[in-house]
């Protein structure tokens, strides 16, 4: 007889209560907390630093950044003088529950209002780990193409939000947006659409509403 052992349904299982750890310790202090996931190069970092240039009088932010290797991205954060933690998962494609709990317990949580969580740069195995945080959103710019929801579905599914940015390279770019629209409805018609672009700021004030919205929402 061949003994099959499900090792990747223990890791799942360990992640989540994890994760439902690291809600209840968010919740508790009401922090309103977000993951940033998409490809390379999509435009993760630059969405967070624009987000806190514009509103970091309102609000206190705290930041976990992940990435393989490097802390360029840690750095860039770092000018705004927030609290930032810098998580390299030396080869793991995605962060789990486990490093973003060590990345908010070394953040002065009492001090924060809102924390991003900048995942690796991928469109697949983020997807997969619930970090605990209380949105998901995907990054998706105009420069990867049409296909991106329909090869990478998940990660679309498991998004409360869809930023499609770089808008401002239309004129340069072949991208259909009624195309990224349908398919956004068809395979996950949860997610909520905001196209902007973080360079130009076009369009970026209705992150911020959503934002603003989000936390008096919550009653933060
Ligand atoms: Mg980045």
């Amino acid at each position: 007889m061949l003994k099959v052992i499900k090792i990747e349904e223990s890791v799942f299982e360990e992640n989540e209560k994890i994760a439902e750890e690291i809600r209840n310790i968010l919740k508790e202090r009401k922090i309103l907390s977000f993951n940033i996931m998409g490809g390379p190069g999509s435009g993760k970092t630059l969405f967070i630093e624009k987000t806190v240039e514009i509103l970091k009088d309102e609000f206190k932010f705290g930041v976990i950044e992940g990435d393989i290797e490097g802390t360029e991205d840690g750095e860039r954060i770092k000018k705004f003088n927030i609290p930032v933690v810098q998580i390299n998962t030396g080869g793991a494609c995605h962060l789990d529950a486990n490093m973003v709990k060590k990345g908010i317990f070394n953040l002065p949580l009492d001090k924060i209002d809102i924390i991003f969580v900048e995942n690796v740069g991928n469109l697949v195995c983020p997807a997969e780990f619930d970090v605990g945080t209380e949105k998901n959103i995907v990054i998706s710019s105009i420069t990867e193409g049409n296909g991106k929801i329909e090869k990478y579905p998940l990660m679309f599914k498991v998004s409360d939000l869809c930023i499609l940015n770089k808008i401002d390279l239309l004129p340069y770019i072949e991208f259909d947006f009624e195309k990224f629209e349908k398919d956004l409805k068809k395979i996950a018609p949860e997610t909520f659409l905001i196209k902007l672009s973080s360079k130009t700021g076009k369009n970026f004030n209705e992150w911020i509403e959503y934002l603003r919205k989000l936390r008096m929402e919550k009653k933060f």
